[in-house]
Order: C-alpha cells, then structure tokens, then sequence
C-alpha cells in the first residue's frame, strides 16, 4: 500500500491534534471522542526528521508528534544536481539522527510528486525530471522517507498543529515569490486525479496580463505575490513619484533594488505608499480566494508564506474583496480567512509529521 493511499484509508486517525486549540465557533468542529484514542495512540509515536528544500537552502528539523521542532540543522541548496542533492539530505539525516532516535524522514519540495509519492515529476529549483526520489532516499537512509510537495506540507502542518486546526475543508495559501496551494479534505489532502492539483496560484485572473513563468498570462501568482509587490512598488519608484520616496530612500535611489520584503517593512513602519502596495496586493487576494470559494466551498483559508508578516495590511483588503466579490453573498455562510500559525518552519514540519503518521500506518 503506498502512503497516500494508506493516509486515505486511514484519515480517522489523522484527525488535528485536539488538545493543542480551544474550539473555534460557527465552524463545523470535529468529534472528539470518537477521535482521542487513536490520537494519543499517535502521540507516542517516535520523532521523524522534516526536510524542507528551497531554491536557496535545505532546512532539516526533528520533529516530535506534537508538531514541535527539538532540533535544526541546515544547508545551502547544493547547485541542481539531483545526486548532490541526496548528498545533502543524507548528511542532515546523519547529523539529526546522531542525536536523536530516528523513526522516519519527510521530505517537502517544490514540484509534483506522482500520486504514489515516490517521484518528482518535476521540480522548478532543482534538476529532478521523473526522479524515484524516494526509493534512492530510502536506499541510502534505511528508513522509511515520504516525499510531498512543500504547499501540501505546509496545509498539513496548519491543520495538525497550526490555524487550521478542526477545519474539516481547509485550502491553505502560501504568498512567497509565487502562490502556492493545498487542501486538506476531510483529514486527508487532495491532490486531484494526476496528483497535480492546489496550482491556484495559476488560475488566470487577468487575461493578457503580466507574462507567468508558466507560460501564460494573467496568472493569479503575478498579482498577489511578494514578487507582484515588489514589482508594481519598483513601477511606482521608476515613474519618480514622489510618493516613492521613502522606497527610494531605502535602496539608495536604486529601484531596481526594490523587493517585496522591502516594501512590507516599510509599510508597517507607516509608509503610505507601500501601505496602498500591499493593500492593492490584498484586493488581488481576496479576489483569487472568492473564485476559489465559489469552486471549492472552504470553511477556512489559511494564508502563510513571507508576505503574511504584513499582517492586517494584506488580510483587512483581501477580506473585504473577497466579501465583495464572494459567489452568492449575503445568502451563504463565507469561508473564513486567517493567516498561518507555523511561520516558516510549516514544510518542514508537515513533511516530519506525514512521514511520521505514514510509516505509523505502514506498521
Ligand atoms: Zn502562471
């Protein structure tokens, strides 16, 4: 049986971790009793090591069944070659593994995994084509490895352990340089038919849009991401307005320089321009999350990644275009929106507890 499946078949055990959160209101909650047994069950479960590989850095934590992370260690991101890559892997696991009893690895990239979880199909950082990730993983680390797409860790976390908790449809968003995107359904996540799906970030929002490294234009990612942020403020500061000139100032009168991290610290320490950057960033949010309520029907919308240290600067915008542009408002219950609880160590965490609860179900 492989993990996805096994995850499936299993979901009731894979319930959020009840004790963690008081119980939200007007929300469908889940029932604890018939759940707390088989969590505790869980809860005794051994650590496993959650690894998180970005573009830039691999990050490696151990991970107790509570979601807490005891240790870290990490690396640059080693070139795209995929055998140095696995070198690197190996190397956190052995370091980790040194000090702590080990019961399984998760691994969460950016990419598609097939529905089995064995192969990146494809990685956009990395070099992996149709890579038997898992099996060459397993192979030199002589435990069990579960491999899944960083968006889908991510959700997973929050739903475990962060702000999804008790959310029975959860669709979680991660704004960093793009979108991405992941459901947990009923306690599993969905990954589609071809095991592709959560790509919300590319859902065509303005047709003849700004060009998407996907190939296509308009795609929602090009309108509510750090990158999208950073760009309309560098437009803002190449046109000279003089709106412009606290982002000036913050790059030495280069625009070029300009990102959206940058923009985001200067709109919580009060600059109007980049305030109204990040609160048309919001509108563009909010826009993408209706669209996804009127196909997906959510109870809750988790928003994580680097843009979400704007806080209520995003969220204030995004949920007022999202109640305005909401299918049917004002004669249907509307999803809530909230931000991550997790920060940026929800991949890594997620990757350790799926594996964790995997190769608890494989026996
Ligand atoms: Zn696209």
């Amino acid at each position: 049986m492989n993990e996805s499946s096994a995850a499936s078949d299993l979901s009731p055990f894979l319930r959020p971790a009840p004790w963690k959160r008081a119980p939200r209101t007007g929300r469908a909650r889940i029932r604890r009793s018939s759940i707390g047994r088989e969590h505790r069950h869980l809860g005794r479960r051994g650590l496993a090591i959650g690894i998180d590989i970005g573009g830039t850095k691999v990050a490696a934590g151990v991970v107790d069944a509570e979601g807490n992370i005891l240790s870290e260690s990490r690396r640059s991101t080693p070139g795209r070659d995929p055998r140095a890559v696995e070198e690197v892997i190996v190397e956190l696991v052995r370091e980790l593994g040194a000090v702590h009893r080990i019961r399984s690895v998760g691994i969460g990239a950016a990419g598609w995994m097939d529905l089995d979880g064995g192969t990146v199909l494809f990685s956009p950082h990395l070099a992996w084509r149709n890579e038997p990730l898992r099996d060459n993983l397993q192979r030199l680390l002589k435990r069990p490895v579960y491999l899944t797409n960083d968006a889908d860790a991510a959700a997973w976390a929050e739903w475990r352990f962060g702000a999804g908790q008790g959310e029975s449809r959860l669709v979680a968003i991660t704004l960093g340089t793009g979108i991405g995107g992941a459901m947990v359904l009923d306690g599993r996540i969905e990954r589609g038919r071809f095991g592709v799906a959560g790509e919300f970030g590319h859902q065509i929002i303005m047709p003849g849009g700004h060009r998407c490294q996907c190939g296509n234009r308009g795609c929602w990612e090009q309108y509510a991401s750090g990158n999208a942020l950073g760009r309309e403020a560098r437009i803002l500061a190449q046109a000279n307005s003089p709106v412009a000139q606290e982002l000036l100032k913050a790059v030495d009168g280069n625009p070029d320089l300009i990102t959206g991290a940058i923009v985001t610290e200067l709109a919580l320490s009060g600059d109007p321009a980049s305030r109204e950057a990040i609160e048309d960033i919001g509108e563009w949010l909010g826009l993408g999350l209706a669209n996804l309520a009127a196909a997906l029907d959510p109870g809750l919308f988790v928003i994580g990644g680097g843009l979400c240290s704007a806080g209520d600067l995003l969220l204030a915008p995004a949920r007022r275009a999202f109640a305005r542009n909401l299918t049917g408002r004002g004669f249907r219950p509307a999803a809530g929106i909230e931000l991550a609880a997790l920060g940026p160590n929800a991949g890594l965490i997620g990757a350790a507890d799926l594996s964790r609860v995997s190769s608890r179900l494989r026996g």
